[in-house]
């Protein structure tokens, strides 16, 4: 999916904003070196994997997400002029009629470890992109764990909701002024990042 760029309107990705909570470099360097992200193991695997939760999930109950009927809609894309952002949300559950009618947002993840939030961030960003589309309150989602089977439940709260608008703020700024973010504080993420040829203050 590209983003669009123009001077009236900027569409950043959702995949962004994960991006830039866990270095902000990374995505300066996706917008301001384009074509530089070379594909790695890790992304290839990820693909693949997520190919295989999808055939295993028509198959299981919702029970994970703490639902019993619904209906699973995959790989839904949603953009926001007001968030000016757009994204695809790995499963949708639709579950309820009327004024019973929920969405709930399922992120698939790649990962053993507990979400970082990072992840958290990503999951906020499709609630509110299934808000202003659909018109209805989604107040929590889930991240599903693809190695552990585990999904994990996240409410979608006002405090990240916030972080949410502060970091796309913070993206449109970096991005327009072309200015390169400080390292990430975090320096044990450097040594398998795919930018670490560019970031020679760090190691
Ligand atoms: S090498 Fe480190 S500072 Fe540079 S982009 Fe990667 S995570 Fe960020």
């Amino acid at each position: 999916m590209e983003t669009i760029s123009t001077e009236e309107a900027w569409y950043l990705r959702v995949v962004d904003l994960k991006q830039y909570d866990y270095c902000p470099r990374v995505v300066y360097y996706e917008y301001c070196l384009p074509g530089v992200r070379p594909t790695t193991f890790k992304m290839t695997a990820g693909i693949g994997a997520q190919d295989q939760v999808e055939a295993l999930e028509k198959r299981r109950s919702l029970r994970a997400y703490d639902v019993f009927e619904g209906v699973r809609h995959f790989n839904v894309s949603l953009q926001s002029e007001r968030l000016r952002l757009s994204g695809q949300i790995d499963l949708v559950i639709e579950t309820g009629e009327g004024a019973a009618r929920r969405l709930i947002p399922v992120d698939f993840k790649l990962s053993r470890r507990k979400p970082g939030k990072h992840f958290q961030l990503q999951l906020a960003c499709y609630a509110l992109l299934l808000e202003e589309a659909h018109q209805i309150p989604v107040d929590v989602g889930y991240l599903y764990l693809i190695q552990s089977k585990q999904s994990v439940r996240v409410e979608i709260s006002p405090r990240l909701r916030k972080e949410v608008t502060k970091h796309l703020a913070a993206i449109l700024h970096m991005l327009k002024n072309e200015q390169m973010p400080d390292a990430t504080k975090h320096r044990g993420q450097c040594v398998d990042c795919e930018f670490r040829r560019f970031c020679n203050d760090v190691l």
